[in-house]
């Protein structure tokens, strides 16, 4: 399973991404986790970021692809990987793809996790969260309640999640996003998910675009056992087409036949006058009392 996750904040992506690492065994990488932890254990290229970030610059491409190189030859990683934040413009999803290519691990698939907007907004705006567990809540479930339910801490609300920051957060991540939408599907690895409903319906739906799979798993149980009935039709729909070769054969030949008739039915008639000719001949012959000539 190697894939790239994309999905606007609020589309649930990372939920989906977990349970994906948690029920396949693939890591999920995120280019931010990556320079976190590159920096925190003091590798080279953590350095080369740490450096580069102190002097207030963005990291660049090849360090992020660095990373990412390195992250994928981990023995966790030979299963595949879930890749978060990464690629966010057609020149890094061109370096991803050569890099990908290079250590032999091509993408399976891009998931595009589709969410309406008015949705996005209703869930980024009602997000809460306990400043001592980190769970995140919504208003829509919390009942009025103001308090984390497992331990009765104060809920805040996160600066961006603000209404008036996610409408500029939807719209940056849409126009970073569309470039990259058009550009794997042009090479047919875009794969769109449903992605409101059911946290387990839109995770069935997840699984079935990760794994390639045409239809989801309900669907597939049901065409295996119909297997016997399948190759009775198939052997049918063989028997019909030989019938249909048969009467083609016959049709042709009547028509060739046709095609011939005048022909035959000339040389029929011309038999038989020659026939009535000879013995119109002998019975004039008859008539005049002597035999006919034999011929020499
Ligand atoms: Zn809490």
């Amino acid at each position: 399973m190697r894939i790239v996750l994309l999905g606007a904040p609020g589309s649930g992506k990372g939920t989906q991404a977990q349970r994906l690492q948690a029920k396949y065994g693939v890591p999920q990488v995120s280019s931010g986790d990556l320079l976190r932890d590159a920096v925190a254990r003091g590798t080279e290229l953590g350095l080369k970021a740490k450096a580069v970030m102190e002097a207030g610059q963005l990291v660049s491409d090849d360090i992020v692809l660095g990373l990412i190189r390195d992250r994928l030859a981990r023995p966790d990683a030979a299963n595949g990987f879930i890749l978060d934040g990464f690629p966010r413009n057609e020149d890094q999803a061109n370096s991803l793809n050569a890099l990908l290519e290079d250590i032999g691990q091509p993408l399976d698939a891009v998931l595009l996790l589709d969410v309406r907007r008015e949705t996005l907004m209703q869930r980024l705006a009602g997000r809460r969260i306990c400043p001592k567990c980190g769970t995140v809540y919504n208003v829509h479930s919390l009942n009025g309640a103001t308090t984390c339910p497992r331990e009765g801490a104060e809920l805040f609300q996160r600066p961006d999640d603000k209404e008036e920051v996610i409408g500029r957060r939807l719209e940056v991540y849409e126009k970073q996003t569309q470039p990259l939408i058009a550009y794997y599907a042009k090479l047919g690895l875009l794969r769109t998910i449903a992605g409101e409903g059911e946290l387990d319906s839109v995770f069935e739906r997840m699984e079935a675009a990760a794994l390639a799979k045409p239809l989801p798993p309900s669907s597939v149980k049901v065409s295996t056992a119909k297997v016997p009935k399948k190759k009775v039709v198939v052997k049918a729909a063989r028997k019909a087409a030989k019938k249909t070769r048969k009467v083609a054969v016959k049709t042709a030949k009547v028509k060739a036949a046709r095609k011939s008739a005048p022909k035959a039915k000339r040389a029929k008639a011309a038999a038989r006058t020659a026939k009535r000719a000879k013995v119109a001949k002998k019975q004039s012959a008859r008539k005049a009392g002597r035999k006919p000539a034999r011929k020499k």
